[in-house]
C-alpha cells in the first residue's frame, strides 16, 4: 500500500459511521419503564442517598471505580509537537479504545484548553468525584513534572503520566532481560542516555531503582553532555550530570559502553558509534518515528548486538500498552490512591519475567511468528499476551496492598486471577 493510500485509510477509519473511535454504552438493562424509573428519576435518588450518607458508596452504585480519565492539553502529541487539544483527541480516543479492550476499563478522554500549571491542576483536581484514575498524556515537558507531582500529592486517586513512566517501566522489563542474555550485571554496565526529557528522566530514574549507578551513566540533551557546571539545567536533569571528564560528545561516551538508551531524535548514532560499544551491546533507539539509528544499520555492524526501538516493524517493540491498561487495572481493583513506586517496579519485573515463560501459540497465530521464545529478538512480552493482564495486573495490586495504598484488600488470588481471566 503506498503513502497516500494509507494516509486516506487512516482518515476513512476515523470518519466512517459515528465519527471518531469510542462511544458511551449503559451497562443496565434499558428495556421497559421499570427499568427506566430506576436508571433516572425517582430511583436513582436511592443510591444518591446512600452516597450522601457515606461517600465510599460511589465505588458500590456508579462507575467511578472502573474509569479512567485520559487528559491532555495536546502540548507533547506523539512526535507531533504541540498540537493543540483538538488535534491531540484521536490520540485520547484511541488511548481510550486501548484501556478498553486490553483491560476493560472505560475512559473519558478530556482535552483540556490549559497549558498554565496552575490552570491544568486545579481543573483536573477537581475531577476526582468522577475518576477511579488519572491517565496523564501527551503534555510538554518540563510542565508535565510539575503537574503530575502536584496531582499526586493533592490527589488521593491514582495520578500517573504514561510518556514517563509507562515508558520507564516497559524499558526497564526489557533492560533487565537484555542485560541477563547478554550476561552483564545492572550493576555494573556503562549506559550512555541521548535525550534528557520527560522519558529520559523518568527511565533513568528507573534504570537507578533496578540497580545501574549513577557514576556509571552519561546523559545527553541537545547542547551535549550534562556535567555540574552547566548553568543551563534545573534539578531534575542535574541529577544525571557526569563526573567523568573524558566525554565531550556523544561518540566519546558510546566508547565501550555496555548500553545505549535513545530517547530523543532520529538518526544520531553512527555506524562507527555502535562498532565501537563494549561486546554484546544493547540498544534501545526509541526515538518515534525514527530511531536514533535504523535497526538494519545497527545489526549490520554487531551480530552481538541487542536491539529495541518502538517500532511495530521490528523485533522488541518499547510499547506503552504493554503497560498501562494492566498497571490501572491492578490499581483500580484494590482501590489504589496512588500508582507508587512499589507498584511501577512490581510491573516492571512482572512484565520481564512474563517474557521469561514458554509463550502460547495464540500468541504466535496472533503475530503470524512461529516458536517465539526469549533471547535477543524477544525480551518482553508482545501487547496481545493474554497472561499480561494477570500477570501484571496482579503484581500491581499486591505492591499496592504490601505498601499501604490500597483501600481494599484482595484474599483469593486464584478468584481473582479468573476474573482477569474474564
Ligand atoms: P521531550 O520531553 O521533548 O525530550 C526530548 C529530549 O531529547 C530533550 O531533552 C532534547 O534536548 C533531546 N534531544 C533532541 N534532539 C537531540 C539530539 N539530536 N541529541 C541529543 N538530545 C536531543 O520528549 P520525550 O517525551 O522525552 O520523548 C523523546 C523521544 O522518545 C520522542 O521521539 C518520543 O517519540 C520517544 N519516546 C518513545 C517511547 C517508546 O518507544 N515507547 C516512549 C516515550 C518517548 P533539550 O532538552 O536540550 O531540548
Ligand atoms: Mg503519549
Amino acid at each position: 500500500m503506498n503513502n497516500t493510500n494509507r494516509k486516506q485509510d487512516a482518515l476513512n477509519y476515523h470518519a466512517k459511521g459515528r465519527p471518531g473511535k469510542i462511544q458511551v454504552v449503559p451497562t443496565k438493562p434499558t428495556n421497559s419503564q421499570r427499568d427506566l424509573t430506576m436508571a433516572y428519576s425517582p430511583g436513582v435518588a436511592e443510591p444518591c442517598r446512600a452516597i450522601a450518607a457515606n461517600v465510599d458508596d460511589v465505588y458500590k452504585y456508579t462507575a467511578k471505580g472502573n474509569l479512567v480519565a485520559v487528559i491532555s492539553n495536546g502540548t507533547a502529541v506523539l512526535g507531533l509537537g504541540n498540537i493543540g487539544p483538538e488535534a491531540g483527541k484521536p490520540v485520547m480516543e484511541g488511548k481510550g479504545l486501548l484501556f478498553k479492550i486490553y483491560a476493560d476499563i472505560d475512559v473519558f478522554d478530556l482535552e483540556l484548553d490549559a497549558t498554565n500549571v496552575d490552570d491544568f491542576v486545579r481543573i483536573v483536581k477537581a475531577l476526582e468525584p468522577t475518576f477511579g484514575g488519572i491517565n496523564l498524556e501527551d503534555i510538554s515537558a518540563p510542565t508535565c513534572f510539575e503537574i503530575e507531582q502536584r496531582l499526586k500529592a493533592e490527589m488521593n486517586i491514582p495520578v500517573m503520566h504514561d510518556d514517563q513512566h509507562g515508558t520507564a517501566i516497559i524499558s526497564g522489563a526489557a533492560l533487565m532481560n537484555a542485560c541477563e542474555i547478554q550476561g552483564k550485571k545492572l550493576n555494573e554496565i556503562k549506559m550512555v542516555v541521548n535525550g534528557a526529557g520527560a522519558a529520559a528522566v523518568s527511565c533513568s530514574k528507573i534504570y537507578l531503582s533496578l540497580g545501574v549507578k549513577k557514576e556509571n551513566l552519561v546523559m545527553f540533551d541537545i547542547n551535549g553532555v550534562l556535567t555540574p557546571d552547566r548553568t543551563d539545567l534545573d534539578e531534575m536533569r542535574l541529577q544525571f550530570a557526569t563526573h567523568r571528564t573524558d566525554v565531550k560528545n556523544l561518540a566519546d561516551a558510546m566508547k565501550d559502553a555496555d548500553v545505549f538508551i535513545g530517547l530523543s531524535a532520529g538518526n544520531v548514532v553512527t555506524q562507527d558509534m555502535v562498532r565501537s560499544m563494549a561486546p554484546k551491546p544493547i540498544i534501545f533507539a526509541m526515538a518515534n518515528p525514527e530511531p536514533e539509528i535504523a535497526y538494519d544499520l545497527a545489526v549490520e555492524v554487531r551480530d552481538d548486538l541487542i536491539m529495541a526501538t518502538g517500532r511495530s516493524d521490528f523485533p522488541n517493540q518499547v510499547n506503552n500498552v504493554l503497560g498501562f491498561p494492566f498497571i490501572f487495572r491492578g490499581a483500580l481493583d484494590v482501590r489504589a490512591t496512588a500508582i507508587n513506586e512499589e507498584m511501577k517496579l512490581a510491573a516492571t519485573k512482572a512484565i520481564a519475567e512474563l517474557a521469561k515463560k514458554p509463550v502460547p501459540e495464540a500468541v504466535n497465530l496472533a503475530y503470524d511468528l512461529r516458536n517465539l521464545k526469549f533471547g535477543k529478538d524477544y525480551i518482553i512480552p508482545k501487547p496481545m499476551d493474554p497472561r499480561l493482564i494477570i500477570e501484571v495486573s496482579s503484581a500491581v495490586a499486591h505492591a499496592a496492598i504490601e505498601s499501604g495504598v490500597a483501600r481494599t484488600v484482595i484474599t483469593d488470588w486464584e478468584a481473582y486471577h479468573e476474573e482477569l481471566r474474564g
